[in-house]
């Protein structure tokens, strides 16, 4: 059997529901397929956020709710904290509760309503991108399989979603070093706690209407292990006696649960026709109640990029705009969960970084920073603000390779272009950790990046680059275009050589880094580079002051200068120019920039008397990169702090 839809919604939980009725709304035919055969009764999460009551009551949603009470204060890793800081005036202003089982019914009436097909009872068990459509198979319980095709599917199917998985999403991000359990326990009697940190972990409880207890205790240190059931009520009691000195066994256990801190991404929210929102995309703890609202907001800024597409009101960019602008929203939620993790269950080491905390949030600037970024509203205080808002920087929807960016000026520089908006290819020769570091700290930083290695210098170096740069592009874009070329990775010769001691393999072995390695990567760039591309030469302030145990490796960057000289004129006719950056002594993290004297005498060659830091020279690099530098080919431009001025 086979069912045609225009979209296909996998996961009818909050974000798949509430998709699912934005584009019904704007008569787009959506199928949501289900695996459960009724409405979850589990009790899940249940707080509310300014800007979701916003995107409810705009649809609706809050009338049917009817009557959503106000959640009170909250808090920042357990540090009190008055949400309706964010906007005093809003209307929604602070946190609401409404169970997350009941917000579900209201999100489905509404969905059916506005004509969205809801398949409850099926898994899905295969998709397929046939170039023009997806399709995808699932299964009913009693082993029927069947067949819905549609132009586009969207995973909300939650943490452990399959379609993240059929579609080889990149879930990037680090595993659980803590664990909490929670119950809901009937038939026992014990004060209300509010996250009280005590001398051997945190604990939590209320008393919900219904007479039982909701506890959630934490024994500092404990880890999830290796676990892959719910706890059982002797763990919890044990642990709940371990931190409060209270015996709850004589309670009736009516649900158990344990969560941890693992932290996942997306490194992308798209795959062809397969995109993703809520839990499906990320991966977080569940502190103060944000994974649901971070959910329903993704669908919301979803449903509108889809509507755009489908009516065809844009193109794929649009579907583009949605990674973009949920990424960094999304990766700045996650540092935020990730940091009141710590406070909340760091053990008494964190005590004084929670003092601070405490004491900086007597300051009403830090209150509303704070609180704006839990609500969900835009936070305006940053110099990203321009970015955030818009989702653009000046590189947004160009490619840049960096040789040479697992650390150093490289990384630095590869930050920069990411932050501003660039797709970036961290090059390294064999430090892979320190290069998946970078795109580690790229991707925090809402940016996209990918690893490529080869070392430079041998035979078929260039070659492998591009295989690998190749590759990360077509995965990510489609297409194999670049846009700027930063030609950074270098050998250095060890200091203390005399030029009388500099052996032909080590004068080889430079130029074949230097400046073999670049002019080639430079000849294989050509074909990909587009039009008004950018080509960045890293060279050294040393072709300019002699320095004679260094004379070798000033050689290959004289040889580097000579591309800039001659690319610069052989392409200028397409618009892309070609520049050399020359830093002086720039700390890139070397052991010899631990050695305070080392480092006094250094800075002292600098007309600044500081040695540069790789940001000084990285963002020169990205200047050159953006269009403010379109008119400068060909130059020279000492990055070296006026070294040697005299
Ligand atoms: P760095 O910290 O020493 O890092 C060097 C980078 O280049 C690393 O990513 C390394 O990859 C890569 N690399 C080194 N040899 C390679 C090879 N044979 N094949 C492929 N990749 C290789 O570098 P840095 O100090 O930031 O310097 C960056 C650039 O600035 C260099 O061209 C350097 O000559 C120039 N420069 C630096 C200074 C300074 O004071 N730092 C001053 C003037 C000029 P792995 O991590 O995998 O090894």
């Amino acid at each position: 059997m086979s069912s045609d839809t225009d979209v296909i919604v996998v996961g009818g939980g909050p974000a798949g529901l509430l998709l699912a009725g934005d584009l019904g709304a704007a008569g787009i035919r959506v199928t949501v397929v289900e695996q459960l055969h009724v409405p979850s009764t589990e009790s899940r999460a249940s707080t509310v956020h300014t800007r979701t009551m916003d995107l409810l009551a705009e649809r609706g949603v809050l009338d049917k709710l009817g009557h959503v009470p106000n959640g009170g204060r909250g808090h920042f890793g357990g540090v009190s904290l008055d949400l309706t800081a964010a906007d005093p005036s809003h209307p929604f202003a602070g946190q609401w509760k409404c169970p997350q089982t009941r917000l579900e019914v209201a999100l489905a009436d509404r969905a059916i309503e506005l004509g969205a097909r809801l398949r409850r009872g099926h898994v899905l068990t295969g998709l397929v991108d046939c170039g023009g459509h997806i399709e995808a198979t699932t299964r009913t319980e009693d082993g029927v399989s069947r067949q819905f095709t549609g132009a586009y599917l969207i995973g909300c199917d939650g943490e452990q979603s399959t379609v993240r998985d059929l579609a080889g999403f990149r879930f990037a991000g680090t595993d659980a070093t803590k664990e909490m359990l929670r119950a809901d326990v009937a038939g026992i009697d014990i004060p209300n706690r509010r996250f009280e940190r005590l001398e051997h972990g945190l604990a939590t409880a209320a008393r919900w209407p219904d007479g039982s207890t909701r506890v959630m205790v934490h024994s500092y240190g404990a880890t999830p292990g290796d676990r892959t059931t719910d706890p059982t009520f002797d763990e919890v009691v044990a642990a709940w006696e371990k931190v409060t000195g209270e015996h709850i066994g004589h309670g009736t256990a009516l649900w158990l649960n344990a969560f941890d801190n693992t932290t996942r991404h997306v490194t992308e929210y798209r795959r062809g026709r397969v995109l993703l929102a809520g839990d499906a995309a990320h991966r977080q703890m569940p502190v103060g109640g944000q994974a649901l609202n971070i959910a329903l907001q993704d669908a919301a800024a979803l449903g509108g990029k889809l509507v755009g597409r489908i009516t065809g009101e844009g193109g794929d960019e649009l579907l583009d705009d949605y990674h973009r602008e949920r990424h960094p929203v999304v990766s700045r939620a996650l540092t935020n969960i990730q940091a009141q993790t710590l406070l909340l269950l760091g053990g008494p080491e964190v005590d004084p970084v929670r003092d601070l905390f405490a004491d900086l949030m007597r300051f009403p600037a830090v209150r509303t920073h704070l609180a704006q970024m839990i609500s969900g509203s835009t936070v305006s205080t940053s110099s990203t603000e321009t970015k955030e808002t818009t989702g653009m920087g000046r590189l947004t929807g160009k490619t840049a390779l960096v040789t040479g960016s697992s650390r150093g000026i490289g990384r630095a520089t590869a930050l920069r272009l990411a932050e501003e908006g660039a797709l970036v290819a961290v090059h390294y020769a064999t430090n892979e950790d320190a290069a998946r570091e970078t795109v580690t700290l790229i991707e925090k930083g809402g940016g996209r990046a990918f690893t490529v290695q080869a070392e430079l210098g041998v035979p078929g170096d260039v070659h492998e680059l591009f295989l690998g740069l190749e590759r990360g592009l077509k995965e990510r874009i489609g297409d194999t275009t670049l846009d700027i070329v930063v030609n950074n990775a270098g050998a250095t010769t060890p200091t203390g050589v005399a030029p009388e001691d500099v052996t032909p393999e080590e004068f080889d072995r430079l130029f074949a880094v230097n400046a073999k390695a670049p002019f080639f990567i430079v000849q294989r760039a050509l074909d990909l580079l587009r039009d008004g591309g950018r080509i960045i030469n890293v060279s050294s302030g040393l072709t300019r002051f002699a320095n004679p145990e260094q004379v070798a490796y000033s050689m290959t960057k004289g040889a580097l200068e000579q591309i800039t000289l001659h690319f610069a004129r052989h392409l200028a006719s397409r618009g892309i120019t070609v520049n050399t950056v020359a830093p002086g002594i720039t700390n890139n993290g070397g052991p010899i920039f631990d050695i305070p004297e080392a480092v006094e005498q250094m800075a002292q060659l600098s007309a600044f008397k500081r040695v540069g830091e790789a940001n000084d020279v990285a963002d020169v690099v990205t200047f050159l990169a953006t269009d403010d530098a379109r008119w400068i080919t060909g130059a020279f431009i000492d990055a070296s702090g006026g070294t040697l001025l005299g």
